[in-house]
């Protein structure tokens, strides 16, 4: 691209800085922001970063982390094509950076070229990913004690809570539109101050990337119209939690057929779904680690909340972990996705979807078969006779949720040495915080950093 005339172009947006974004490892979204006047350098030589921040958790305490100490620089390298300028931030614009090596290789503890090279082993398999990220979060109001109280007592749906959040939801829709994110659907959800606006597929890399956009989004439109937007999983730990489910398919190179879809039976998974899936549910103990990664996410991976607690599949079963929704009448073929119910905000959307996508990909490689839809919530079955269908509890914890990860190879190898290190050692980390901690100190320090 030409750098002039994309510098007169930014300029022209009537931009003073541009941050360079990144999710670290942990899930936080951080940056580093270049003046106008230095633009173009920037992007070509980079913004240096010192090599130990991936190893920071979500206190900010700095992980001993092999290879990441306080010597060591890398560089974050934008995006040229993610750029969009900040309509909730004056003069202000973002790209979303990789981390890259001074050699300039793509550094292993770089989450975005961890989904990139997802994305390329599913070429190799002759297969593109659309993907959505599909939020909900709670709008609160911060009281003078510095506590939160929701925004509402709105029931699920009900229209008393559009009273409350209307002005905010339409800045928040302009705010997506003016940065190219398309929106879906939006409806006040089950919990006190709870929303759902979902934004369109997307092709995989620009679905996480646009994921990233959204959390910024909310929480800077809250702000401005004088609430506090909080996406952690389970805010208020007697209230709905909040997800982020993730839906994906998976299509041929030309991206003009769904392979979830069957060929004869538009509406029903083919056979590639079903191994897709399969493979999903093989590494889905470890893959919650990257889907639900901090510590408030087992707050709300329970029983009969809708988020998934067990180890299966359904369609329109909202209790499984995997949903196959009802296709859309008009649109029954390309409609066909998957829904991985534990996912939530808290996740860096890079190693979630990466994740997701590296598992699908083992099952199909595998040929691997899912077995028999789960038609009733799997909760209300007997242990005895869970296990008789094979059915189990995902990970209670972080830590057992990261052990589980630890122990799949096939998930490790996919993260790479230094990204599956450091991701295990911040995460276990947080457990460890938290864990020594009581749930205020828990709910208060997940509030709002996603
Ligand atoms: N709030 C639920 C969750 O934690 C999801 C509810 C729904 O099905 O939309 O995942
Ligand atoms: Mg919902």
């Amino acid at each position: 691209m030409d750098l002039n005339a994309f510098e007169r172009k930014v300029r022209s947006d009537g931009v003073r800085f541009v941050r360079f974004l990144y999710c670290d490892p942990g899930g936080i979204i951080r940056g580093k922001a270049v003046h106008i006047d230095k633009l173009v350098e920037r992007i070509r030589g980079g913004i240096g970063l010192t090599v130990a921040m991936p190893a920071m958790n979500m206190l900010d305490q700095l992980q001993p982390v092999e290879g990441l100490g306080p010597v060591g620089e890398i560089r974050l390298v934008p995006d040229l094509e993610s750029y969009a300028s900040l309509p909730y931030a004056p003069n202000s614009a973002a790209m979303m950076a990789n981390m890259v090596t001074l050699g300039r290789e793509p550094w292993g503890a770089c989450p975005r070229g961890f989904l990139e090279r997802m994305i390329a082993r599913a070429r190799q398999a002759g297969v593109t990913i659309q993907a959505a990220f599909e939020p909900e979060w709670t709008l609160a109001q911060r009281k003078d004690d510095g506590s939160h109280i929701p925004a509402d007592e709105s029931l699920c749906f009900s229209t008393v809570g559009w009273e409350t959040s209307v002005e905010l939801i339409d800045d928040i829709v302009a705010a997506l539109e003016a940065q190219g994110i398309p929106v879906e659907q939006f409806y006040p959800e089950l919990g006190h101050g709870q929303q759902e606006l979902s934004i369109r597929h997307a092709a995989a890399l620009r679905a996480a990337d646009n994921h990233i956009r959204y959390r910024d989004t909310v929480r800077a439109v809250a702000r401005q119209h004088g609430f506090v937007a909080s996406l952690a999983p389970k805010p208020f730990a007697d209230q709905a939690g909040n997800g982020c489910h993730i839906h994906l398919s998976a299509w041929d190179l030309g991206g003009e057929r769904n392979l979830m879809a069957s060929g004869t039976k538009p509406n029903e998974l083919s056979e590639f779904g079903r191994h897709w899936i399969a493979g999903v549910l093989k590494h889905l103990p470890g893959l919650v680690a990257l889907t639900a990664s901090s510590y408030n996410s087992y707050r709300r991976l329970k029983p009969r909340m809708w988020s998934s607690a067990f180890r299966c599949w359904g369609l329109d079963n909202r209790e499984a972990s995997v949903r196959i929704a009802s296709v859309l009448w008009d649109e029954a073929r390309p409609s066909l996705n998957m829904e991985l119910k534990p996912s939530d905000n808290s996740n860096n959307p890079y190693l979630a979807l990466g994740g997701v996508i590296a598992a699908g990909l083992d099952g199909v490689a595998k040929k691997l078969d899912p077995g028999d839809p789960m038609t009733v919530d799997p909760g209300s079955l007997s242990e005895s006779d869970r296990s008789r269908l094979g059915i189990h509890r995902l990970p209670e914890s972080l830590a057992a949720a990261v052990d589980e990860l630890e122990r799949d190879e096939m998930l490790m190898e996919a993260l790479g040495d230094l990204l599956g290190r450091t991701f295990t050692v911040v995460k276990r980390s947080e457990a460890a915080a938290f864990g020594a901690e009581d749930q205020a100190f828990e709910l208060a320090h997940h509030f709002y950093k996603f």
